[in-house]
């Protein structure tokens, strides 16, 4: 059996890093690993092949190659998804489709010939049984969550990792909070279900013996969800782990009560964490409240921000405007909030409500869905209708995004994040396409674009004042060059 494996393109949107990527030669910024996942779980015997559309074109004789293609996606990259599905039809391949997007809206899908939902752990396995009966059915799906100490070693042999900027592994699934928002618990669970320190250290250890030096993500929704294993076996092991390695700096996502927990966040660095994105969503606690954000509430949030920073943890944060709860003071707030806590990448959107959350039934019933999710958290599109004013959300919006994003906004508030920022004494390893990453900086934000003032400003005040963080903040110019693309086209 000859199986294709197909990742569909993703836009240009906030996440993608396309046109940071292209200061490192890289097309991407990690690689697929649900469906590497899934890989590991056919028979040995199938022949299995990889295209992700992020780094390679997709060609007919990949298609005509194929038996069978295996799509999986997430919303964000559906138009993609419908011209793959066509493709294969049109060569008569058939098509079998997992992941988020399906598995939220596989009613939308014509052409797929079976359906692999949920967690491919439990599902898969009922399709491959059926398949070797002969009588595959269309549609494979569960309620139960599977245990993944039990899921396999992803199969990184079939990706062609110099074309990413990361690596993604995971380590846990599913979230304990219920922000109202969020898709994660109704996907994968209340309860974090976690892998063991040795199949964390299996998959590291693959990835070393690679060659692979550069950034790993750990892709867990709530990375700290699962606290006693975290610090009992996790990190203890990734400590371990470490010694007598070079490069592979560790990043995350966590919620803020990571900088309620001094020894959790010191043995996350120990381990070689040095980045977590949070979802800060909105300063106002009406607005928290609203959307069931029980985690953040009754806090300062700037300085639970800074408490993170300080242990050497740089802070990506998400950002939400449209609660029913919020007036027109949201989007000075927003700003205000964004620079004094100096989260450098600050990605703001319009709230949205993805199929499957509490927030989606909720606007279905008051009959305020408007239109599909576009899965772009920046694009500056909503699939709800607000309680403001929809023109004045918009224009606000486009305000904070045109603000964060302008040079002197954006490179004063780089200056309050390494002021502030205490990081570890890790061995960094400067690889030649930073060398290059570097020259082309000058080039691009220092010579062309405008903004140079701003850019040589922070320049040279790095360089003297923090010349230990310089490359940081030369990697933040880069940053604000593909923000700035991302952001000219939203509204
Ligand atoms: S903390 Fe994050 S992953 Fe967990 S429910 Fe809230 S938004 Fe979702």
């Amino acid at each position: 059996m000859n199986v294709l494996m197909v990742y569909p393109e993703f836009p240009d949107t906030f996440w993608s890093f396309r046109h940071a990527l292209r200061f490192i030669h890289k097309r991407a910024s990690s690689q697929p690993l649900g469906l590497i996942t899934i890989a590991a779980m056919l028979p040995e015997s199938w022949h299995l092949r990889l295209v992700d559309m992020n780094v390679r074109t997709l060609t007919d004789n990949d298609l005509k190659w194929a038996d069978m293609v295996f799509l999986s996606a997430m919303v964000v990259q559906k138009k993609s998804v419908l011209e793959v599905i066509k493709w294969c039809n049109d060569l008569g391949v058939k098509v079998v489709a997992g992941g988020p997007l399906f598995t939220q809206e596989y009613q939308h899908f014509t052409g797929v010939d079976t359906f692999v939902l949920n967690e491919g752990e439990i599902t898969l396995p009922q399709f491959l049984a059926d398949l070797e009966q002969g009588h595959p059915q269309h549609l494979y799906t569960t309620q139960e969550f599977p245990d993944i100490k039990k899921t396999p070693l992803p199969r990184w042999d079939l990706v062609e990792m110099n074309q990413y900027d990361s690596m993604s592994i995971q380590f846990s699934r599913g979230c304990p909070f219920n922000c109202e928002f969020c898709n994660i618990t109704s996907l994968l669970g209340h309860v974090p279900r976690t892998k063991s320190a040795v199949q964390i250290i299996a998959e590291l250890d693959t990835l070393y013996a690679t060659g692979w030096r550069r950034n790993i993500f750990f892709v867990d929704d709530n990375f700290i969800g699962n606290k006693k294993v975290l610090k009992g076996e996790i990190l203890p092991a990734l400590i371990e782990w470490r010694k007598g390695k070079v490069g592979c700096a560790f990043s995350t996502e966590a919620s803020i009560n990571l900088a309620d927990d001094p020894n959790l966040m010191q043995l996350m660095v120990k381990a070689g964490f040095n980045n977590v994105f949070v979802g800060i969503e909105t300063p106002d606690e009406g607005s928290l409240t609203e959307c069931n954000k029980t985690q953040n509430k009754n806090r300062d949030l700037v300085e639970s921000v800074k408490r993170l920073q300080r242990a050497g943890l740089q802070v990506m944060g998400g950002f939400i405007v449209g609660f029913d709860s919020d007036s027109p003071s949201i989007f000075q707030k927003q700003i205000d909030f964004i620079q004094n806590s100096g989260i450098v990448t600050a990605m703001v959107g319009l709230l949205q409500a993805p199929i499957g959350t509490r927030l989606y039934e909720k606007m279905a019933k008051e009959g305020r869905l408007v239109e599909d999710i576009s899965g772009d958290n920046t694009d500056g599109t909503t699939n709800i209708v607000p309680k403001m004013d929809k023109n004045l959300l918009e224009q606000g919006y486009l305000g904070i995004i045109r603000t964060i994003y302008s040079p002197k906004v954006f490179y004063d508030r780089v200056k309050v994040f390494l002021k502030e920022f205490n990081p570890a004494n890790t061995t960094v390893t400067i690889q030649f396409q930073e060398i290059l990453a570097f020259f082309k900086s000058i080039w691009y934000l220092g010579i062309l674009m405008d903004g140079r003032k701003e850019y040589w400003k922070l320049f040279f005040w790095s360089l003297f004042r923090y010349p230990k963080k310089f490359p940081l903040a030369i990697t933040f110019s880069i940053y604000l060059f593909h923000f700035r693309k991302v952001s000219a086209s939203a509204g």
